[in-house]
């Protein structure tokens, strides 16, 4: 029999778990875990990285086979009729006119499908599902990933049900619902929706989706450093800013380049800095802490906000390892850099999102970017789906007569 294609590594005990044998967390350390704290045993997905560097798998053989050698499935055939990933990577030389002296990078994940960055892991987690036969994904969510996942199963011919809680805002529901998703509103939090949704896995059979509790959400996401790389001209940025909620998007950076690094296709890794709401920064308050510290979350950039990280510890882990930085910004700042963002570079961002910008945006301002540097911020999801986030911003005018009288008194 030939050797399995990957296996998992628990972040935490470090025990080897055949794919065949696990699909989801590490069975011994999860078995401690409770409802008011990160979970443990969330699995890594490792790959038969000195057999592809035997093979002479190089970048460009990976490119050339849409990175299938590092992805969890078998055939790309599995994959969604959609156009997932490969979005732009804008180099901007001047800000508010004024020269930058560095060059910043805008990864625009709003270009994804259902407009979001979860569009990479519902991809990959809806192929693994097929290829698995399960008809039925589950997961819970708050938001984006239940219209990611609604949006991919549509293309994919699957069922997606959705468990939100029931205060999850109308306004997000509505791609989930075109999609022809089921939702369930569940009285409690998104936490309460998160536990039921793992118990209904175990009880019906399902295919379950949820954030960090199915690794292979960390390898959809992973795919985003590959094409940054391959963007750069096949060089690693110094810096690259990212939302940080849960810890999932976080820990896929590090893993792609990670994956690149045992390929010995780069030699470091680049400097991360997670960036998260002040009222909303349970990870990186706790990152050296040895007991968890819980603060319930308030802030407007409602995907990052988050009371329990569910990849606190691989997030951590990875941050320590490779010497990240780490950092919060104020919702106030998060609404300037939203504004600063749309009006200088035509890209109209989440709040999530737009703290990463707003966490750039006070590296610049205490010239804490080198000059001729490379720095990427990683955009998300795209403002039109939080429009009510914005509403504080705006200021609408008064319908004026159609008369060029009363446009003069305007414009003049
Ligand atoms: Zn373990």
């Amino acid at each position: 029999m030939s050797k399995p294609k990957f296996h998992y590594e628990c972040v935490d005990c470090g025990k080897l778990n055949e794919e065949s044998q696990i699909k989801y967390v590490c069975p011994v350390c999860s078995k401690s875990n409770s409802s008011d704290l990160p979970p443990k045993g969330v699995l890594k997905t490792i790959y038969n990285y000195d057999d592809l560097i035997d093979n002479g798998i190089g970048f460009a053989e990976l490119k050339q086979n849409k990175f299938l050698d590092l992805l969890p499935i078998k055939t790309l055939e599995s994959l969604p009729n959609l156009s997932v990933g490969n979005t732009p990577l804008y180099a901007i030389k001047k800000f508010d006119n004024n020269d930058l002296g560095f060059t910043l990078f805008l990864k625009d994940d709003s270009q994804n499908p259902t407009y979001s960055f979860k569009d990479r892991a519902s991809a990959v987690v809806s192929a693994y599902a097929k290829e698995k036969g399960f008809k039925t994904i589950v997961t819970a969510s708050t938001g984006n990933a239940g219209s990611s996942l609604a949006g991919i199963c549509a293309a994919q011919n699957q069922k997606a049900i959705v468990l939100v809680p029931e205060a999850a805002p109308m306004a997000k529901l509505t791609q989930i619902l075109m999609y022809g998703a089921q939702i369930i509103p569940v009285k409690g939090t998104y936490d309460d929706a998160f536990d039921l949704s793992i118990k209904a896995t175990e009880e019906f059979g399902w295919y379950n989706r949820n954030t960090a509790f199915n690794p292979l959400t960390i390898e959809g996401k992973k795919i985003v450093s590959f094409e940054i790389f391959e963007q750069l001209d096949f060089t690693i940025p110094d810096t690259i800013f990212v939302p940080v909620g849960d810890g999932v998007i976080i820990s896929g950076l590090y893993k792609g380049f990670e994956d690149l690094l045992k390929l010995q296709i780069i030699d470091r890794i680049p400097t991360i800095i997670a960036v998260q709401a002040s009222n909303s920064d349970n990870l990186v308050r706790n990152i050296k802490n040895t007991h968890f510290e819980i603060q319930k979350s308030t802030s407007i950039a409602d995907s990052i906000s988050v009371d329990i990280p569910r990849n606190f510890y691989m997030a951590q882990k990875y941050i320590l390892k490779y010497k990240g930085a780490y950092m919060t910004v104020t919702d106030d700042e998060i609404m300037e850099a939203s504004a600063a963002l749309s009006a200088n570079t035509g890209l109209f961002a989440e709040p999530a999102a737009a703290a990463a910008f707003a966490g750039f945006l006070s590296y610049k301002k205490l010239d804490q970017i080198v000059n001729n540097s490379k720095n990427v911020v990683l955009l998300t999801g795209s403002g039109l789906k939080d429009l009510k986030a914005v509403g504080s911003l705006l200021n609408m005018p008064n319908a004026i007569t159609p008369t060029l009288n009363d446009l003069k008194k305007i414009v003049s």
